[in-house]
């Protein structure tokens, strides 16, 4: 609540998690907890909020600097709504995808605009409160290896999700920092160049994000059992029948969803449609009309065709749904799995065979005895824990190396790591910058 802070001279910390599609911000308390925020006292700022977060959408199509404008006001209305002043807030901690060095958003891949962004600097000019920032999955580590309070100990972190992020914090709970502190990018370390390698978003190929991250389990799913491409170029036909006009040609060839899918399926299902043609007839027609670029007479001469087969349709849409279905994400792929789908399970032991070798790679040079597994893949840590421990101890370098993987156990570990992150940076500089009068 508002009131909390009045009068008081307790320091907070905000924290603010920059996504591919959201951005995300808390007030963070001296016990390292959520401020509760007033939603009503966001009303008259265009953002959302939620679970205690401040949220916005990231834009992705401005420039760097219009990008960091838009953080100092989402932090100017989180002050504002909170009645904070500059006194009351300790530090502002950002964490954001791709490479931060001293401050410098060097690059980013899914932000490639706001690549040179001079993230710390630019909003300690415009905020006039020490700021302090570093990639998403270092700052994740933080808020993990506080929660955990694992002081004594090193931790060699993890986070699984569409990609695979990495980080160190050693014994003393010191971020592992390096030259130009793009270290730990273990998503991007060799596990396979062999003939099954696959290629990497970085543009190289047998990377360990390409092969054992959750985006790659799905790929990897249709690969060998979603649609054929005439299975896709059939639905995505049968789909834009109704409106083809508007769709156009050039659409067919696009990919699939899930909502074209149900349509599709819908469509089939409709006695009104009364298709006239077998599915793998249809298919043939489709490929050669397709061929000849003639969109509109091909979906004419397809619902024109005879030999009638209602049944053999509806079989084939439940065929191609229920194909569909397992594999729409790794949460359902996970689910089959569970529910003892063979071809499901044979996918992620081959991930977990994957996990394991870049695991081990990984611990083979920092040597942690604590291994932790963040991001979405935590969700499923129960499922594949016994067998990933049996081959990481299998690939061990030595019996007398003890090692414990367990998964992520903190929520918004990117905000609550990001407010921390003035522990791990901090104190020299904020008390350098208050003798120069800066804050
Ligand atoms: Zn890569």
């Amino acid at each position: 609540m508002t009131t909390k802070v009045k009068g008081l001279k307790a320091k907070y910390n905000i924290g603010i998690d920059i996504g591919g599609t959201t951005i995300k911000a808390g007030i963070i308390d001296e016990k390292g907890e959520f401020l509760e925020l007033d939603k009503n006292a966001f009303d008259v700022f265009p953002v959302e909020v939620r679970d205690n977060k401040v949220i916005i959408e990231t834009k992705t199509d401005i420039s760097g600097k219009d990008f960091i404008y838009g953080l100092s006001d989402l932090v100017a209305y989180i002050m504002i709504a909170n009645k904070l002043e500059k006194a009351n807030i300790n530090s502002l901690g950002i964490c954001a995808p791709g490479w931060i060095r001293e401050g410098d958003w060097v690059y980013c891949n899914s932000i490639p605009n706001v690549s040179g962004a001079h993230l710390t600097k630019d909003l300690e000019n415009m905020l006039g409160i020490p700021v302090y920032a570093a990639n998403d999955a270092k700052a994740a580590a933080v808020a993990e290896y506080e929660h955990r309070k694992s002081l004594g100990k090193s931790m060699l972190f993890f986070i699984v999700g569409t990609g695979i992020g990495g980080a160190y914090i050693d014994k003393n709970g010191k971020l592992f920092e390096s030259d130009d502190n793009f270290n730990l990018e273990v998503g991007h370390t060799v596990v396979d160049q062999g003939a099954s390698t696959r290629d990497c978003n970085c543009g190289r190929k047998g990377h360990f994000e390409a092969h054992a991250s959750t985006i790659t389990l799905v790929n990897m799913a249709n690969e060998k059992y979603g649609w054929t491409q005439d299975e896709k170029q059939f639905l995505v036909t049968i789909h834009s029948f109704n409106d083809l006009d508007e769709i156009g040609k050039e659409k067919v060839w696009w990919g699939i969803n899930e909502n074209q899918v149900e349509y599709a399926v819908n469509l089939l299902n409709q006695e009104s449609l009364n298709p006239k043609v077998s599915y793998g007839e249809l298919l043939t027609r489709f490929r050669f009309l397709l061929e000849k670029n003639d969109t509109h007479n091909m979906i004419n001469k397809i619902m024109d065709g005879e030999n009638v087969d209602d049944s053999m349709l509806k079989d084939c849409a439940k065929q191609l749904r229920d194909k569909y279905e397992w594999i729409k994400n790794g949460e359902t792929i996970y689910g089959a799995a569970k529910a003892g789908n063979q071809e499901a399970n044979e996918l992620i032991n081959d991930q977990i065979e994957q996990l394991a070798i870049g695991i081990s790679n990984a611990n083979a040079i920092m040597n942690s005895r604590q291994i932790v597994i963040s991001g979405a893949m935590s969700k499923s840590f129960d499922f594949i824990k016994d067998r990933l421990i049996k081959r990481v101890n299998e690939m061990r370098l030595s019996p007398e190396l003890k090692i414990e993987i367990t998964a992520g156990q903190v929520q918004d570990g990117g905000i609550l790591g990001a407010a921390a992150l003035y522990k791990q940076y901090g104190k020299e500089k904020v008390r350098s910058a208050r003798v120069q009068g800066k804050f």
